[in-house]
């Protein structure tokens, strides 16, 4: 570990890291038990939702909810309940005996007899030179952070899924024409994501087809299509590129202690929200490469606040 001095360190029962639904149900769980549970907000605070625009699948909302809104009601809801919510980035642990050690933001020590990770998932990009060059001056994993710069600018998404459908549909309200770039034939999105897709004039589809390149100087300008039947190669002019093709879980600062798949997912044990280390619970999209929802990451980040005070009860804290 860094040179960080545990001795004086704050002390808690429960700290939550990552405020997604996941993370801040199980503050509200944890809160509501009387665990005055801390909670990390991490490099996203709010979590995936932030970067949505609007949750019609989540129950109890029956004219819909805005992403970011949704997650000031699962804020207030939690503090509400003593859940004491901090700024902070987990930068280093040592989970090999509870109190867990935690180093946050570099510099400032927390001993944590249990800790649920709720860390969550973060935007893919392709892996292209030129699009780390261009991020940010054309090339975007958030429509609904850069939509508005692309009024009446013709664009392109990346992805088949209910993501990219959503970002695409999104963008029609600033773009003029929305290319949705897919390397297969085939959408993976929900069949009423699709229907919308499709239903949309400024939506055109472009099928088998992979961005092997983002060209522009100073902003993008086009992007070169390779076509994956056929092999040949094409330039799209589009003034934004918009990365739709799944998320990696943040779950690296727990490698040297936390089971995870080859993806990085972390694994739990059957039927329950424990990880391979006694006292370290996990929930949300760091666990979760099926579901990925927010109804399902609140219902496990319920769990996970369940089984920490079960946990610790039975050791009569
Ligand atoms: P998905 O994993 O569902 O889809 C990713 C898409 O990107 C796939 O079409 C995939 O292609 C494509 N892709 C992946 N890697 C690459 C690559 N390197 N190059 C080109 N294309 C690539 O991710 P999403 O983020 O769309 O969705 C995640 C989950 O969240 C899903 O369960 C989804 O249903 C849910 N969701 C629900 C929403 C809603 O209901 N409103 C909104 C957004 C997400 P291929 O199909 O060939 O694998």
């Amino acid at each position: 570990m860094v040179d960080v001095d545990f001795t004086l360190a704050e002390r808690r029962n429960v700290v939550i890291i990552g405020s997604g639904p996941a993370g801040l149900t199980a503050a509200l769980y944890a809160a509501r038990a009387n665990l005055e549970p801390l909670i990390l907000q991490g490099p996203e605070p709010g979590g995936q939702l932030i970067t949505t625009t609007d949750v019609e699948n989540f129950p109890g909302f029956p004219d819909g909810i805005m992403g970011p809104e949704m997650m000031i009601k699962f804020e207030e809801q939690a503090v509400r309940f003593g859940a004491d919510l901090r700024y902070g980035i987990v930068t280093e642990v040592d989970l090999s005996e509870s109190p867990f050690k935690l180093v946050i933001d570099e510099e400032k020590p927390i001993l944590a007899k249990t800790i649920i990770v709720s860390t969550g998932a973060s935007a893919k990009y392709l892996g292209i030179e030129n699009e780390k060059r261009l991020l940010g001056h054309g090339v975007s994993s958030c429509a609904t952070c850069d939509g508005a710069f692309f009024k009446d600018q013709e664009v392109a998404v990346v992805g088949g899924g209910d993501t990219a459908m959503e970002e695409a549909l999104f963008l029609t309200r600033f773009a003029s024409k929305v290319y949705v770039i897919h390397r297969r034939s085939e959408l993976r999105a929900s069949k009423i994501m699709q229907e919308r897709a499709k239903k949309e004039d400024k939506i055109e589809f472009i099928w088998d087809s992979t961005v092997e390149d983002v060209l522009g100087e100073k902003e993008v300008e086009s992007v070169q299509l390779k076509n994956t039947q056929t092999g040949e190669t094409s330039t799209l002019p589009v003034q934004g590129l918009f990365l739709a093709i799944g998320h990696t879980p943040n779950t690296s600062v727990f490698k040297d202690f936390l089971d995870m798949d080859d993806l990085g997912y972390l694994v739990t044990q059957a039927d329950s929200t424990y990880s391979n280390i006694d006292g370290v619970f996990v929930s949300g999209d760091a666990q979760d490469r099926v579901y990925r929802q927010a109804v399902t990451a609140a219902g496990t980040g319920c769990m996970a606040a369940m089984d920490a005070e079960r946990w610790l009860a039975e050791r009569g804290s």
